[in-house]
């Protein structure tokens, strides 16, 4: 099992395909950030322990709840205007009904649809980048005071 280490350094142009674009196409496509052919998934948003194609260890990053967020606010965003629109409409009961089951549904519908490459996406970016908790180290003194500083 090989670790995102191994990847080669690039510069420059290529640096930021490496970097980014490569991690979100692949991401799209639900695939490994390190190889672009396992698969990501074993089962809608369970990510593989590691990729079957590559080996590329699948723990070294944790998306939390950070999918959740951008796929809530997309959708938010997107179904916002109808939430206003909708109960203005002079549309008989039923009618009524059936419109806020059916935006309810839609919107149910596309934060499923957008969850799993938006999960895949984001853990490709930070398989590729490393990313980590931040960590603090000490450098084990506090410096010298400045010079006008009065015991
Ligand atoms: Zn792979």
């Amino acid at each position: 099992m090989r670790s995102p280490a191994a990847l080669p350094s690039v510069r420059g142009r290529a640096h930021l395909a490496a970097m980014y674009e490569e991690p979100i196409r692949r991401g799209l496509k639900l695939r490994c950030a390190r190889c672009g052919e396992g698969k990501l998934f074993r089962a809608y948003l369970k990510f593989n322990d590691e990729c079957p194609a590559c080996g590329q260890d699948f723990t070294v990053a944790d998306t939390a709840d950070g999918p959740a967020f951008f796929v809530g606010f997309l959708v938010m965003i997107l179904f916002a205007p109808f939430y206003f629109i909708l109960p203005m409409l002079p549309l008989p009961l039923p009618l009524m009904i059936g419109s806020w089951v059916l935006l309810l549904s839609m919107m149910i519908g596309l934060a499923l649809f957008l969850l799993p490459p938006f999960k895949a996406v984001l853990f490709n970016l930070q398989v590729r980048n490393r990313a980590e908790e931040a960590r603090w180290e000490s450098t084990g003194k506090h410096g010298s005071p400045p010079k006008h500083w009065k015991h």
